[in-house]
Order: structure tokens, then C-alpha cells, then sequence
């Protein structure tokens, strides 16, 4: 179930790396976010959670949609860094014509150059939260 333990997989769009980069310590004992029950998967296939860092391009917007697609249902997804939100520094690169809620649906923005890891789990259990919120409202 998405809300007790979510799978996230890490997709990266075409940014830096820096912020991709900053989802790897969460796996590490020092942030440990599997204490939420949260696991990281490489396979999208099997992801609940879709973490997208980077601006989307031309080309890597195609992929991106193709991966989303490949999530099973009730997913969400999260823009993690300001390429991902705004295209930051790529916003005037030729080929970068959109920011990534322009291609996917997007259920929550962690900004930051990178965003650092903390700042990325409370987005995370952020997110969590509502959904508990919404599920109990809903009865
Ligand atoms: S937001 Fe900053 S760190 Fe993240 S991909 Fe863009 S330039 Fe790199």
C-alpha cells in the first residue's frame, strides 16, 4: 500500500545530477528513510512514488512520459529541485520548452539547488500525510 510503504524510483531528466545525487544519502543510515517505510526501487514498474529531478528537454520529455506511464496507478509524483520546478539555469537552453508538471502530473515541489535530503524526506512524509488526510475524510 502506497501509504504505509511506498516504493519511490529517481528519475533524472536532464539536470545536473546535484539534485539526483541528493536523493542517494536517503537510503543511508544517516537520514534512513526506510524508517517511514519507504523503499528505493530502480524499476519505475514497480515505484509508487516517481522522485523527478531536472529540467525536461526535447528529448527527455518523451521518456519521461513513457516512464510515468509504466508507474502503476495511483502513483505520485514529486519535482525535487528548481530544474525540475522552473527549469532553473537550463530555462533558457534551447530545447527546454516545459517544466516537468507541463508533461506529468505533479503532486508535490521541493525546491532547493539541490534540495537537501532533509528537506526531500519532510516533502516525502509531507505527501504521505495528506494522502492519509484525504483517505480518512473520504471515509
Ligand atoms: S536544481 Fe540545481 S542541483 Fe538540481 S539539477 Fe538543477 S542545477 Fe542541478
Amino acid at each position: 500500500m502506497i501509504r504505509k510503504s511506498p516504493w519511490i524510483s529517481i528519475v533524472n531528466t536532464g539536470g545536473c545530477n546535484g539534485c539526483a545525487i541528493e536523493c542517494l544519502p536517503l537510503i543511508t543510515p544517516k537520514y534512513d528513510v526506510e524508517r517511514f517505510g519507504v523503499i528505493l526501487k530502480p524499476s519505475t514498474r514497480h515505484a509508487d512514488l516517481l522522485l523527478v529531478t531536472g529540467p525536461t528537454n526535447e528529448k527527455t520529455k518523451h521518456i519521461l512520459e513513457r516512464i510515468y506511464d509504466q508507474v502503476p496507478k495511483d502513483k505520485k509524483v514529486i519535482a525535487i529541485g528548481n530544474c525540475a520546478i522552473t527549469g532553473c539555469i537550463f530555462k533558457k537552453s534551447y530545447n527546454v520548452k516545459q517544466t516537468v508538471d507541463e508533461v506529468v502530473p505533479v503532486d508535490m515541489y521541493i525546491p532547493g539547488c539541490p534540495p537537501r535530503p532533509e528537506a526531500i524526506i519532510h516533502g516525502i512524509v509531507k505527501l504521505l500525510g495528506e494522502m492519509d488526510k484525504n483517505k480518512k475524510t473520504k471515509g
